[in-house]
């Protein structure tokens, strides 16, 4: 799943107007929910595969696109959900069938899969590009066994690397490589060399996350009980300079807090959602955004499929943000960006016309704390805001009315 699609808290208002199909070209993202098995770190939704009628899924998931699902889309991001544990055949049906309903093989200037080891190997690499994928990524997550076997994963080390070279070997040009630090026992001198490690793969693209402890994973249980022992503060913020200064050295820019990128390699999939753009999502749990109204489907395989079935609509939640809501958000997210936001792109992104802008008292506050600067119009995260992205958003979440 994308990082930007993560599940949020729903909101108790459920739909009330019908939906309708997204205008052409919004970005679309699309939720295959089943993995080999269930990370002990995760709180997107998926689900073990085991047992589960995967055939239905993807007829509901197929349905929704074809209500749905945009004329062709700018990007396309496959999502999960572990999507490479689709079989061949699998993917070949669903995406000719994607094909057939959005043409997004002409359209789509990106077309991303996130794979995972232990089902991409050389011929679902080549039958990806063969079906209008433009990109991978891989989930490596760790370069120890140990720590893999931590995680839940099924795959080992050795596989992550194999998976990247069958790829490579198959022709793909573009690939992402998921990782994630700060990982209990890590210290920054052991994140500093598995990251040299991975780094010297040549990756187009790196997304390196701190972990985190999310409600209703295993990690947060493990961590209640004691079991585990989050990082120091000051560990983490030596792991996320350690990123910064390696990647930097690796000719890859920091083009947002948790991502880096060959020139012109970034996820324009994903900088839609820190553009705080519009974007249709479909499969179980997907959220999508259209105008100024978000929904998300049900997080559940069967329950998804039914309603599907029934009257074609999957969403049990949906809202609408006030315009200063959608202004703060806008600037929050922005700023994750290295490339920042303006006043008036934040106004414009977030279609907010009101003369009084009540975002210029929050970012005042926040340029005299020293977090952000301004220079040439534009504001930026500084050095010392960038690890305190998430407190920045908060500033301005607190001050959303
Ligand atoms: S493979 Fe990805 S989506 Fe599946 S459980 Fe693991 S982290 Fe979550």
């Amino acid at each position: 799943m994308s990082a930007t699609q993560k599940p949020r808290a729903a909101p108790e208002a459920p739909p009330t107007a019908p939906r309708e199909r997204a205008p052409t070209g919004t970005p679309l993202y699309v939720h295959l929910p089943f993995c080999a098995a269930k990370c002990h770190y995760c709180d997107f939704f998926s689900v073990p595969d085991k047992g589960q009628d995967r055939a239905a899924n993807l007829n509901a998931i197929q349905r929704e696109a074809e209500l749905y699902a945009p004329r062709n889309p700018r990007t396309v991001f496959i999502g999960g959900g572990t999507p490479s544990l689709l079989s061949i055949a699998e993917l070949t049906e669903f995406l000719d069938n994607l094909e057939r309903i959005t043409s997004f093989r002409s359209s789509a200037v990106e077309v991303t899969a996130e794979c995972n080891p232990e089902s991409l190997d050389r011929d679902k690499a080549r039958a990806l590009l063969d079906l209008g994928v433009t990109r991978l990524s891989i989930g490596f997550q760790s370069l120890h066994d140990e720590v893999l076997q931590l995680f839940g994963r099924v795959h080992s080390v050795e596989q992550s690397f194999a998976a990247f070279e069958s790829a490579r070997s198959a022709g793909v040009t573009d690939l992402n490589i998921d990782l994630i630090y700060a990982i209990p026992g890590q210290t920054p001198e052991a994140w500093e060399q598995d990251l040299g490690r991975v780094l010297a793969l040549g990756a187009e693209h790196l997304s390196a996350y701190n972990l985190t402890f999310e409600e209703e994973t295993v990690f947060h249980r493990w961590l209640s009980q004691g079991r585990l022992a989050k990082s120091p503060e000051e560990v983490e913020l030596a792991h996320f300079e350690v990123t910064r200064r390696l990647t930097q050295a690796a000719g890859l820019e920091a083009y947002e807090i948790s991502n880096f990128a060959r020139t012109n390699r970034h996820c324009r999939h994903n900088v839609n959602y820190w553009h705080n753009g519009t974007y249709l999502g479909i499969g179980p749990s997907a959220v999508s955004k259209v105008g100024a109204t978000r929904g998300g489907n049900l997080k559940a395989i069967l329950p998804y499929n039914r309603r599907i079935e029934a009257s074609g609509d999957a969403r049990t939640w949906e809202e609408t943000p006030s315009a200063t809501e959608r202004l703060f958000e806008t600037w929050w997210l922005g700023l994750r960006l290295a490339e920042g936001i303006s006043a008036s792109e934040a106004r414009e992104r977030a279609d907010f016309s009101a003369s009084e802008d009540p975002a210029l008292a929050i970012t005042a506050g926040l340029v005299a704390d020293g977090l952000i600067e301004e220079t040439d119009a534009r504001f930026r995260l500084t050095a010392r805001g960038l690890p305190l992205a998430d407190y920045v958003a908060r500033r301005f979440l607190a001050a959303a009315p």
